[in-house]
């Protein structure tokens, strides 16, 4: 038998990052987490960056479950859902995190990278956002909360794959917002702009510098500045606010 006794919380790519950030603000007593990872490349240890994720979320005095789902895949994130389904009954929250990069100018950008970006970083989420929401209709509540980037609204130079998914997924956001705004279901978009994770550890020093001198707060932000949004977004006190976008930047957007 689920258990139903806590909210349900599921997160995808909550390996590392912001991911990792969301699973340890929203861990609690009364909260259980499911979140996925996968990497091929190295198994072992993002195996391992997972274990360090339930721990941080047990230190915190919760429960998390972290599974090896390849996003991309349809099955994966059916398996996923439904080993969710079977423990807890319910599902309470869910946030499309899991994202990649995989930049090049427009003109030579490859078909496969253009193909795999908008599959983890946008199909994913209408494949996540679909298994969720069967559920949370029949509860008549619920919380979605998708992972854009600021450079979903103002573009990117080199990132045309990873742009469209995030502008693809504010469409989402709004659409699933009108959906689902009668099942007592909100569905907001959070927009990061230039935030210290792996993700942009890998930015030569000059690309770094020119995004920070962009930043009018004078300081790139931590996942857990982009983690402190999500928590507001699915808590009670955000229950009047759906199909908006915050931006987390430092005030690279205004
Ligand atoms: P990150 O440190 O690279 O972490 C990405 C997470 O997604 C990892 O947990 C990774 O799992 C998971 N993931 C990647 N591919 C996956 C797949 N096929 N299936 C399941 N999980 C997968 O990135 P981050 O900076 O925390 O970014 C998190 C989200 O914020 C992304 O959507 C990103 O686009 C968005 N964002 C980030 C920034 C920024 O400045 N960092 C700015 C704007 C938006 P593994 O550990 O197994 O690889």
């Amino acid at each position: 038998m689920p258990d139903q006794e806590k909210s349900t919380v599921v997160v995808t790519g909550g390996s590392r990052g912001i991911g990792r950030a969301i699973c340890i603000a929203l861990a609690g007593p009364k909260t259980r987490i499911f979140f996925n990872y996968f990497s091929p490349v190295d198994p072992e240890g993002e195996a391992a960056a997972a274990a360090e994720t339930i721990k941080a979320v047990a230190a915190a005095g919760g429960e998390a479950v972290g599974m090896n789902v390849d996003v991309a895949s349809a099955e994966e994130i059916q398996r996923f859902f439904e080993e969710v389904l079977k423990v807890s009954g319910r599902i309470d929250v869910l946030i499309n995190n899991a994202g990649i990069t995989k930049d090049a100018l427009l003109v030579r950008m490859k078909e496969p990278d253009w193909d795999l970006v908008l599959d983890i970083n946008l199909k994913a989420a209408f494949r996540c956002t679909q298994m969720a929401a069967r559920t949370m209709m029949k509860q008549r509540s619920g919380r979605i909360v998708n992972m854009a980037s600021i450079v979903g609204v103002i573009g990117n130079a080199g990132q045309a794959n990873y742009v469209a998914s995030k502008a693809g997924l504010i469409g989402l956001t709004k659409t699933a917002a009108k959906e689902l705004a009668p099942r007592g279901i909100t569905v907001n978009a959070i927009a990061p702009g230039f935030i210290e994770t792996d993700m942009t550890a890998s930015l030569p020093e000059s690309v770094r510098e020119a995004m920070l001198s962009q930043v009018p707060l004078g300081r790139p932000g931590k996942p857990e500045d982009v983690a402190a949004a999500v928590v507001f977004l699915v808590s009670e006190a955000a229950a009047y606010i759906t199909g908006q976008v915050l931006h987390v930047s430092g005030g690279m957007y205004i």
